[in-house]
């Protein structure tokens, strides 16, 4: 095999990687990767890591899943491409659509497949103004989404999202997305209860569409957990009351479940555990389990009746909707997920246990909130804790805590992705419990070294 320092030269003479400043990369030699098997990964270099992050929230199965190869494999040996164009279809993709419409909320009974989460969201854009337009509402245009919000890096994804740092690039955000405050407790919900809170923050966005007039407002789009803006959990009174505003104004609600999806919170889609009931569901990465991309928008009936019903022809799709060797991944992960009952012990079992075991490093005088949602958690870093969650004070942002904690841990282990100085992680949701110790303690010596 190649060596590392020689695979470094080649990445740094000719790869452009994602959401990576180059040259400091370059300085600093990127990590390589080779193997993985579980929720374990090698580098280059034969270190064993556990990982934290099931990739990027989306190796929901572990690593080495030999059926999804073999079901992969199997496909592309019989049909490796067909599109969805011209009145043509394929046996995995049809599949694939009625199954997601069994495990789907009640309601869902069509999907839109694309290639991606971005993609997906994308298209959720595009469907819903068509939507407006096909009711004769043409003035309902705009999209309320959420600062810190992150959902993807088209056009259009990243207009919806609520990142700063995308929006100064490249003129973001297009027009008709407005952002409204995201419901993070610690930040703004000083002198309240969480659940006083929940109301507050989704009072924003009745603002917001008094702002901009009802009328004009065509959806609201939202991560029921808020991921990559650091594993926002909202107060629990927070989506029902969204949901209650959005039908007040007969607003549409696009549940952006791209992490969410498929098991991570313990339901197999989050707007169940919240209490929403969306009329689009966007969702990617754990429906293939990341072995291969894919993605899509679950369409609920409201839009489904309008857009087939009256709509004709929807000018949309990508060469890759839809693509069987993706589908039949799929497939073969949501058998996985099922026949292992991995939704519900997360659920019942590993979920509470990682709850009742993260929540252990509160104690850690660097820790000053640590809380998780199924199989996903967060932990605050701070200088001095308070009396209060609110009380806390913080490191100077410029000492980038979070990044050196999130370096260390890689070099002791384990990988925890950092957003600011919250710590966070969404590990494959087969950990066991002796899995999640092993986790929790390494977290632990990491927060002990550091300090
Ligand atoms: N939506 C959410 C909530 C995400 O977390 C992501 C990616 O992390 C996306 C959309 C974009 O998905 P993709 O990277 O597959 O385009």
């Amino acid at each position: 095999m190649d060596d590392t320092k020689t695979m470094q030269a080649s990445d740094h003479a000719h790869y452009l990687h994602p959401f990576t400043d180059h040259k400091a990369l370059g300085e600093r030699g990127v990590r390589v990767m080779v193997r993985g098997e579980g929720i374990y990964l090698w580098d280059s270099e034969g270190k064993k890591i556990l990982d934290g992050m099931s990739g990027l929230w989306c190796v929901n199965l572990g690593y080495g899943r030999h059926s999804i190869s073999k079901a992969v494999f199997e496909q592309m040996e019989t049909l490796p491409f067909y599109n969805s164009f011209f009145n043509t279809t394929n046996v995995p993709a049809v599949k694939l659509a009625e199954k997601l419409a069994r495990i789907a909320p009640p309601g869902f009974e069509h999907v839109f497949f694309t290639g991606s989460g971005s993609e997906a969201n994308d298209t959720n854009v595009r469907m819903v103004r068509r939507y407006w337009d096909l009711k004769g509402q043409p003035q309902r245009h705009t999209i309320i989404s959420r600062f810190n919000a992150y959902h993807g890096s088209t056009m259009a994804g990243a207009s919806l999202g609520g990142m700063e740092g995308m929006h100064a690039q490249g003129g973001l955000p297009i027009p008709g997305i407005v952002h409204i405050r995201q419901p993070n407790y610690l930040e703004a919900g000083r002198g309240m209860s969480e659940d006083e809170f929940g109301i507050e923050a989704a009072s924003w966005l009745e603002e917001k569409i008094l702002d901009v007039g009802p009328e004009k407002v065509a959806a609201f789009i939202g991560e029921p957990i808020q991921g990559a803006g650091g594993v926002v959990i909202p107060p629990s009174t927070y989506w029902p009351e969204i949901q209650r505003i959005c039908d007040k104004y007969g607003i549409l609600i696009i549940a952006d479940e791209v992490i969410t999806g498929f098991g991570r919170t313990g339901q197999m889609f989050a707007s169940e555990l919240f209490g929403i009931k969306p009329d689009l569901i966007t969702f990617a990465k754990g429906v293939t389990s990341g072995y291969i991309p894919l993605g899509g928008v679950l369409v609920g009936e409201r839009v489904a009746e309008v857009l087939i019903g009256q709509g004709g022809e929807f000018a949309h799709g990508f060469t890759y909707s839809g693509h069987p060797v993706a589908c039949a991944a799929a497939l073969e992960s949501i058998r996985i997920l099922e026949e292992e009952k991995i939704v519900q012990r997360v659920r019942e079992d590993t979920g509470p246990y990682l709850a009742q075991r993260f929540a252990t490093l509160s104690d850690h005088p660097l820790v000053g909130y640590a809380n998780s949602c199924g199989f996903v958690a967060g932990l605050n870093l701070v200088r001095r804790k308070g009396p209060t969650i609110h009380g806390h004070e913080y490191f100077d942002p410029k000492l980038e805590v979070g990044m050196v904690c999130r370096g260390y841990m890689f070099n002791n282990g384990m990988i925890m992705r950092a957003v600011g100085d919250r710590m966070i992680i969404a590990p494959p949701l087969i950990m066991t419990r002796g899995q999640i110790d092993e986790m929790v303690a390494l977290i632990r010596r990491c927060l002990d070294d550091t300090y």
